[in-house]
């Protein structure tokens, strides 16, 4: 037996916070004796506001001691021949969210909104793990290396952009979109030239420049096969894809091509490059997507219930963020006269129909307090017809989550799982 990454860092927190030798002691014979990857243990530990973390010596002795005494185990790659073993890549889910960047940072914010909160134990390792889905192994890749290890099925699940999906999904269905709108990383990939072509504004123009050169027009892109559809749906003649990594934008200064094919956002950094988006040149819309391996989902049980759980935490969570749950209380005869009276307004409905109860006040009977949750759009008129119809001490509140009876994203992958091909915007593939 081995300890996992969810039972390592319990053992660190013991570590960390315990002062009680025996506590000590039986914490290092448990790593010891179930081979624990102590070597993240004691290299975390210094980051920690603990007794140990101030006793650098005793750290150095112990780590000392465990090298001696333990198996000497590499940090990376498989730790035990059970996990070598295929026959048990069931034990363990991977899902790989994006190293750096704006997209990582979303990624990790929109988790930890959703309940699911990434613990990184090192924030100098690759590796890290979620709490509410134990047996989640947590990898940082670059979002273009994600969509691989997606297809590859070296990981069950990715956070990346839908641009780098449609770019390098492949053809043979492996990869499929469980979540196609995360509400993070919207941009555009799209066609921009250099201001000073003033008669270019439209792909219509850019084919008559292109026709007109004595070479091929030559176009900077990150994304060759989106880029290279789009410019033959769209006659461009004759073009060389120049693929480039880094700062694109800078490669018609450079002179290493003529326009370039980019992500854009705010398009600021083509303002800065002098360059201009193309009026019709929009090639796709993208934004962050969760997406799987479909021969994980469809034989590993594990992995179609971390798929469900991530997709009711992420769907309840964004259902909650559209919604207010409002108190009030209001006179009348009985919870159905009041009930009758909500229901004539335009936004008291509920979600169901409200919860009335009655109120025990000190100035006689008659009170009863309505709980009902509104649209956060409607906040202002569900409140004035709350008083219109006679409610008073409003309380508004934020609302964690809405579970509703299935998210509908997961019967739509259900149905999607045993299909295997491409529709229009490439979200059922
Ligand atoms: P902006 O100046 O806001 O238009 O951002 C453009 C720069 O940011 C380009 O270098 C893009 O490659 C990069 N970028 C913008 N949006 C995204 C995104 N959603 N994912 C990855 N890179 C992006």
């Amino acid at each position: 037996m081995r300890l996992d990454n969810l039972q390592t860092g319990a053992m660190m927190e013991i570590l960390c916070n315990e002062r009680d030798g025996r506590i000590w002691a039986t914490a290092i014979t448990l790593i010891i004796s179930l081979g624990a990857p102590y070597r993240e243990v004691l290299t975390d530990l210094p980051a920690r506001d603990s007794a140990f973390a101030a006793l650098p010596v005793f750290r150095r002795g112990l780590f000392c001691f465990l090298s001696t005494f333990c198996e000497a185990e590499p940090l990376h790659g498989p730790a035990s021949p059970l996990e070598e073993n295929p026959m048990n890549r069931d034990e363990k889910i991977r899902l790989s969210l994006p190293s750096k960047g704006r997209m990582g940072e979303a990624a990790l914010e929109l988790l930890a909104d959703c309940g699911l909160r990434v613990r990184k134990t090192n924030p100098r390792r690759y590796a890290a793990s979620i709490p509410t889905l134990p047996g989640l192994s947590v990898l940082f890749q670059r979002p273009a290396d994600i969509v691989v290890g997606v297809r590859d099925g070296s990981v069950d699940f990715g956070v990346t952009g839908m641009d780098l999906v449609a770019e390098r999904r492949g053809a043979n269905g492996s990869v499929l979109v469980v979540h196609d709108d995360l509400g993070f990383g919207c941009c555009r990939l799209a066609l921009a030239v250099p201001e000073g072509w003033r008669d270019v504004e439209t792909t219509a123009d850019l084919a008559s420049h292109a026709h007109a050169l004595d070479r091929p027009l030559r176009v900077a892109t990150k994304f060759p096969n989106l880029t290279g559809e789009f410019l033959r749906d769209h006659d461009v003649g004759s073009y060389d894809l120049v693929e480039a990594e880094g700062a694109l934008e800078v490669a018609p200064t450079i002179g290493y091509a003529d326009v370039i094919c980019d992500l854009v956002s705010s398009g600021q950094t083509l303002r800065d490059n002098r360059l201009r988006p193309l009026e019709d040149g929009v090639v796709m819309r993208s934004r962050a997507v969760l997406i799987a391996n479909r021969a994980a989902l469809r034989t590993r049980p594990k992995a179609l219930e971390v798929a469900r759980l991530m997709l009711e935490y992420i769907e309840a969570h964004a259902r909650a963020e559209e919604h207010l749950a409002v108190f009030a209380n209001m006179r009348g005869e009985s919870p159905e006269a009041i009930a009758a009276r909500m229901f004539e307004q335009e936004t008291l409905g509920g979600l169901q129909g409200p919860t009335i109860s009655p109120v025990v006040g000190r100035d006689g009977e008659g009170w009863f307090a309505v709980h009902i949750v509104v649209r956060r759009k409607a906040l202002f008129d569900a409140v004035a017809e709350l008083r219109a119809i006679g409610g008073s001490g409003v309380v508004v509140s934020p609302v964690a989550y809405i579970f509703e009876e299935e998210p509908d994203r997961w019967r739509a992958m259900m149905e999607r799982l045993d299909g295997g091909t491409d529709d229009e915007n490439g979200v059922g593939r």
